[in-house]
């Protein structure tokens, strides 16, 4: 392939965006972006829940070549991310790029034409050189199975499909899971709501947040400097990533996080019993350590109860727990997050031979560097397997996927390769090693979590400082590839 290689991107996202943007800075402008919904900003586009914001601070929850001065908050809300990425896709130039109200239903390399055959759920289909899946690991919510669910009779949605047409107001609200997004959307509905039951399975560790506005001054000060606006993102960068400390050992970071968690627990909360319900009994950092001022004190208010005993079923009108209580409710709000280990599932996606994605990642997804997979050639994914952090900015990692990607097009370009595809003893090198490393940290450690499968093999999370995977990933090692021309 000596013109510049085709390229159809899944997802209008941070990822997809992303990739989009440094396609064209690289001078290659023949891609599509497929989004299933009618707008760009993905996950910032689907969680509209009251509340919703970021946990990472802005100044480096952004692209690294978008610095923007103009954030409100240290912690951002979803609007104002949402408006963000859409200034982004406006500035580059992407959304003539972009193909709404297209959702992928499958994707299959044709090794005779090398060529990506996709296929979406309006029936249209295209082809590409190469495929890139901007989709992530958090974007098809998690419908827990619960007798009875389906015959209730009230309001019902999930948290990440938010019905802002139903009013909560004077409402008897059930929520279900009280992980990152419930925490944030609790205390909003709290203030409106009746009586607001949260269902809990398990306790969180959650610390302080320490929120805070930029006045206008700061603002100008950013503008005026944009070297200090670098630094300050630098500034968080550094002081997230040590926080790895906490989940790779036993360390002083990680008694340090449960101090504070267990301070500000002692603090927000003085009932010994509510108390007791909602300390953890895992190690921390286990599940994502949740960054919270707002969620405690709404548990404090009289509107307000924590039900730890486990769900019996739900009739048309109400919750029925284990311990023979029945919960009257009008609306059950589902926080209970995201089919995370099946990863670009239900998307069917074939690779040489009609080698099914989904079938090989049956024990568990795996891939080279959490970006490509043995056997699916020209095929790259951002946010794929053990990719996620618990302990600093996704964006950082998004951009070194795109890095690497963008170089392994320009190499098929320059090449004149038809196709390149990692092979299967790098990929199972890597993954041996990965694992290895992987339980040495909290993940391992007894909980049950999002990061893994039911037979508890850690498919989400990267290993170690972020550090290391953009040392990895700074460069493509062409010998890591089946090259074929
Ligand atoms: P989550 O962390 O996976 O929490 C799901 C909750 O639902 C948990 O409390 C879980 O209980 C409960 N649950 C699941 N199935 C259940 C069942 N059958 N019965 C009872 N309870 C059930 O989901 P999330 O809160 O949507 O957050 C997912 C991830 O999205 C976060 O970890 C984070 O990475 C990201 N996120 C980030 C932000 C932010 O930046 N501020 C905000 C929201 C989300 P168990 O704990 O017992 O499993």
């Amino acid at each position: 392939m000596s013109a510049a290689p085709t390229v159809v991107i899944l997802g209008a996202g941070v990822s997809g965006l992303c990739m989009g943007i440094q396609l064209l800075k690289a001078g290659i402008s023949s891609f599509t972006i497929l989004e299933k919904s009618d707008r760009v900003g993905g996950t910032w586009y689907d969680n509209q829940y009251p509340g919703a914001a970021c946990d990472v601070p802005s100044h480096f929850y952004c692209y690294s070549f978008e610095a923007n001065p103009d954030w409100s908050r240290k912690f951002s809300g979803q609007a104002e991310i949402q408006a963000y990425l859409h200034h982004c896709a406006e500035k580059y130039r992407l959304l003539p790029h972009i193909r709404f109200a297209s959702e992928v239903a499958s994707a299959s390399f044709d090794e005779r034409a090398a060529l990506w055959r996709i296929r979406t759920s309006n029936g249209d289909e295209l082809t590409a050189n190469v495929l890139v899946s901007g989709v992530g690991q958090l974007n098809r919510p998690h419908i827990p199975d619960l007798p009875g669910l389906s015959d209730f009779e009230g309001i019902s949605f999930h948290s990440a499909r938010w019905q802002h047409a139903h009013d909560l107001t004077g409402k008897r609200v059930a929520v279900i899971g009280n992980g990152a997004s419930a925490i944030q959307f609790i205390p909003p509905v709290a203030k409106l709501a009746k009586q607001l039951t949260i269902f809990q399975r398990s306790a969180n560790w959650i610390v302080p947040r320490g929120d805070y506005a930029y006045s206008e001054r700061a603002k100008r000060v950013f503008r005026a400097f944009p070297p200090l606006l670098k630094l300050y993102r630098w500034y968080f960068y550094w002081q997230l990533e040590k926080n790895f400390f906490a989940f790779g050992g036993e360390g002083r970071i990680a008694r340090t996080f449960e101090q504070g968690a267990r301070g500000w627990l002692e603090t927000a909360i003085p009932d010994p019993t509510l108390r007791a319900a909602l300390t953890p009994d895992y190690r921390v950092g286990c599940k994502r350590i949740l960054i919270d001022d707002d969620f405690y004190p709404a548990l404090a208010r009289p509107n307000v109860a924590v039900e730890t005993s486990e769900i019996a079923r739900i009739t048309r009108n109400s919750i029925e727990t284990k311990d023979g209580k029945t919960h009257p409710v009008d609306a059950i709000i589902l926080a209970t997050g995201f089919e995370t280990t099946t990863f670009l599932a239900p998307m069917q996606i074939e690779g040489v031979g009609g080698k099914k994605l989904a079938e090989i990642w049956g024990p568990g997804a795996e891939a080279n560097l959490g970006l490509c997979v043995s056997g699916f050639p020209n095929f790259f994914m951002m946010y794929g397997p053990n990719t996620n952090l618990g302990h600093n900015s996704i964006i950082f990692m998004i951009e070194a996927q795109v890095r690497y990607t963008v170089q392994c097009i320009q190499a098929l370009a320059a090449r004149g390769l038809r196709y390149l595809d990692v092979k299967p003893e790098v990929q199972e090198r890597y993954n041996a090693e990965l694992q290895r490393d992987l339980s040495h940290t909290a993940w391992a450690a007894g909980c049950k979590s999002w990061y893994k499968t039911a037979s508890g093999k850690v498919t989400n999370n990267w290993s170690s400082f972020t550090v290391k995977y953009w040392w990895k990933t700074r460069r493509p090692k062409l010998e890591d590839f089946k090259l074929v021309s």
